[in-house]
Order: C-alpha cells, then structure tokens, then sequence
C-alpha cells in the first residue's frame, strides 16, 4: 500500500514537533526551533501557556462536553464576554475557522431570506483570499490549486479583485448579498486592505442593505494590534469569523453577528455538536483574560514596531533575497524576490519556523508575547540564513 495512514494532503516537512514552551518547539529528536510560525496564527500565548493549561485542565477535570441542546452557563459567559467587547450581539461558536465562515455565509443568506429578498444571495469575494477549504468556502475563491477537481462548486460567489472598490461596485446586481473579505489577507500574502476599501465596502452595505462579512480567522484576536482589526479602519461589520488565536492551540472558532444580521438564525437553522463546549469555552476565557486589555495589545503593537524596524534594517543588508516588509501587528510578511516556501523550508533547517503565503511572502506569525531577546534570535537567524542560502535557480 502506497497512501500514508495520514491522508497525504499536506506536504509534511521534517520538523517533528513532541513538546513546545513559550516560543520554542522541540523536535522528537531533542531539535529545538524558534517557533515564529506559531501554528499558523494559532499559539497567540505561545506553548504550554501556565493560565491556558490550567484552564483546560481544571475544565477537563469538571466538565469536558455536553450537548447544545442544554443550556450553556460557559458559552453564555463567553459569549456575553465576546459581544462586550466587540459590534457583536450574538456568537455561534464551532470547532474551527472554516465552520465559522460557513455560519457567516449561512447568517448573510439568511438574513435576505427573511426579508423576503429571496434573490440576494451573491457573496462578493475577492482574488488572492482563502477562506478555508469546505465546499462553501473554496466556492468563495477562485484559485485553481484549491478548487480543482470539486467541481460542482456551491453557486452565490463573485470573486473581484481585492483592495478595489471600484472592481466591487461593479460585480454588484440584483444578486448581492454582501461582500466577504479579510481585513488582511493571510494565505494570500499579507495584505492589508485599504482604509478606503474596507470603508467604501462598508459604506455600499449601508447604501443597498448588504452584509459586510469579515473573515477575520488569521488576523482577530490581538494578532493585529488590536482586539479584531476592524477596529482600525474606523467601520463596523455585520457578521464577522473569528478562529485561531481565540482557542489559543484549542480548536475553537466564532460567528459573531448583530441583531439585524442574525435576523434569520432563529432555532434550527444552524447547529454543532461540539460548538462551545465547557472545554472550548474555558480555554478562549484564559486567552482572553490574557489578551482582551488594553496593556496586553499596546504590548503587541509595541512588539510590533521593533520586529518590524529590525525587518527593514536588515533587508538592505540581503536585499538579492528580500523585497520588503508589510502587515500589521504580529501578521508580518517578508516578500521574497524568489520563491518564498524554498527559503521557509530552508529557515526550518536553521532552527527557525516560519510560514510560506502567496506573493513570494514568507509569513512572521510570532506568539503575540514574545520578548525582545526572541526577537533578536530571529533578526540573527534570518540575517545569518539569509547570508548562507543559495537562491535557487528559477525552474
Ligand atoms: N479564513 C482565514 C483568513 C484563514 O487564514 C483560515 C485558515 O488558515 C481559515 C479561514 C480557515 O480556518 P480553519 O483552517 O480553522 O478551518
């Protein structure tokens, strides 16, 4: 037999992780790694975190899951906690970011539905933009890698060109339904969007009663700087996905939503067996007593600032490698004059883990409470790797 026991869906690298502490990994053979990948914008308090162990440890030991179908005194909690502290008015919770962005798509349909606007049903979507990898949401983009052979796709999408308002306006019809989009595009190569984009976007969904749905699963939580980074383009949404970070490495993953938007989830229109389980709940309530203050994301934008300017000091120093530096918060690229996933595979030999994304960018993705020595044992890691590496032939 040739298939693997674990579907061969990923193309695994050698790094082997048994055991991690704060920003380090170590491998099966002793290997330690610094781990600024931090499974992919997940380890926002980087391994083995005392407050989120005990949390889910104490939580394990009381009560690990029951079924939604009983009232919820941890999900209320949290919840409540959520909607506090954002535009929300209600969440559902899921198990990850893909469930989340299926639940917003389902919200959007639905609040059309209920206004008798059967017919609105288009998402606009944008080019570059990963959403997950369901049906609904591969049918939100139009990128053959992750499409291919799952024809047919689900109908209801419009994929335009990101960070052009202009392009958007003119995908609109009697079809549309809002538009879906992240604040930074993650996969796609770290690419924040444009105040007046993300602004104009909002102001069509005022004008023409759209849903303005934002994935914010890699860029939410802290990761920017802010809580969500919404919050820095000075505009609201309808309904946004929030994963990765929340669960802080539990697997944990929102659909907030106001009143309006939510208008159409009434009971029975959506469901999860596992969705904000005890469990699941507790560890987002230790990630958040961490993170959800002032002092903790002035610290991010803080740590922010320095990796940043150490990044574009050292670029001029190998700059037959590397374009430039762009992001926000800890949601950094690093664009590559050549392929960025050999140099991200060859970085992960050095010690040092990173993540390939779109655009020739390789993503710095850092536990959000990294001190200035990690960053230092990056800067020397990167520019001594850079130095070594040998770019290689285009093929
Ligand atoms: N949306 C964005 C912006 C993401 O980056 C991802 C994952 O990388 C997803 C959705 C899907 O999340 P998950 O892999 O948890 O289903």
């Amino acid at each position: 037999m040739a298939i693997t026991p674990l579907m061969p869906v990923y193309p695994r690298s050698d790094v082997r992780p048994v055991r991690g502490e704060g920003a380090y990994l170590y491998g099966e053979n002793g290997e330690k790694y610094l781990d600024f990948a931090a499974g992919i914008a997940v380890n926002i308090l980087g391994h083995g975190h005392p407050h989120l162990t005990k949390a889910i440890q104490e939580q394990a030991a009381t009560l690990m899951h029951v079924s939604n179908l009983y009232g919820s005194p941890q999900g209320e909690a949290f919840a409540k906690r959520l909607c506090d502290l954002t535009f929300a008015d209600t969440v559902f919770f899921t198990n990850s970011g893909v469930e989340a962005i299926e639940c917003a798509i389902k919200t959007a349909r639905r609040y059309h539905h209920v206004h008798d606007n059967r017919h609105k049903h288009t998402l606009i979507t944008f080019k570059q933009a990963f959403h997950g990898r369901t049906m609904a949401a591969i049918s939100a983009t139009d990128q053959p890698k992750m499409v291919d052979g799952f024809s047919p796709l689900l109908p209801g999408f419009k994929v335009v060109e990101f960070d052009n308002l202009e392009a958007a306006k003119a995908a609109m019809d009697e079809t549309t339904a809002g538009f879906l989009v992240e604040p930074v595009q993650g996969e796609g190569g770290i690419r924040p969007a444009s105040k007046e984009f993300l602004q104009g976007l909002r102001a069509l969904c005022d004008e023409h009663d759209l849903m303005l749905v934002l994935d914010e699963v890699q860029c939410g939580v802290a990761r920017s700087g802010t809580l969500y980074a919404y919050e820095q383009y000075g505009i609201e949404p309808d309904i946004m996905a929030s994963a990765k970070g929340i669960g802080g490495g539990f697997p944990l993953g929102a659909c907030l939503a106001t009143e309006k938007a939510a208008a159409g989830m009434v009971i029975g229109t959506h469901g999860s067996t596992y969705g904000g389980n005890p469990l699941a709940m507790a560890a987002a309530q230790a990630v958040f007593d961490v993170v959800a203050n002032e002092e903790f994301l002035g610290q991010v934008r803080a740590t922010s600032e320095r990796l940043r300017s150490a990044l574009e000091q050292m670029i001029p120093n190998h700059d037959h490698l590397f374009d430039s530096v762009r992001g926000l918060g800890l949601m950094l690229g690093v664009r590559l004059k050549s392929d960025s996933r050999a140099f991200v595979s060859y970085l992960r030999t050095r010690g040092i883990l990173t993540v390939a994304a779109g655009d020739n960018v390789m993503r710095v993705l850092p536990p959000l409470n990294i001190e200035e020595s990690h960053i230092r044992e990056f800067i020397d890691g990167l520019s001594a790797a850079a130095a070594d590496y040998e770019v290689p032939e285009a093929a």
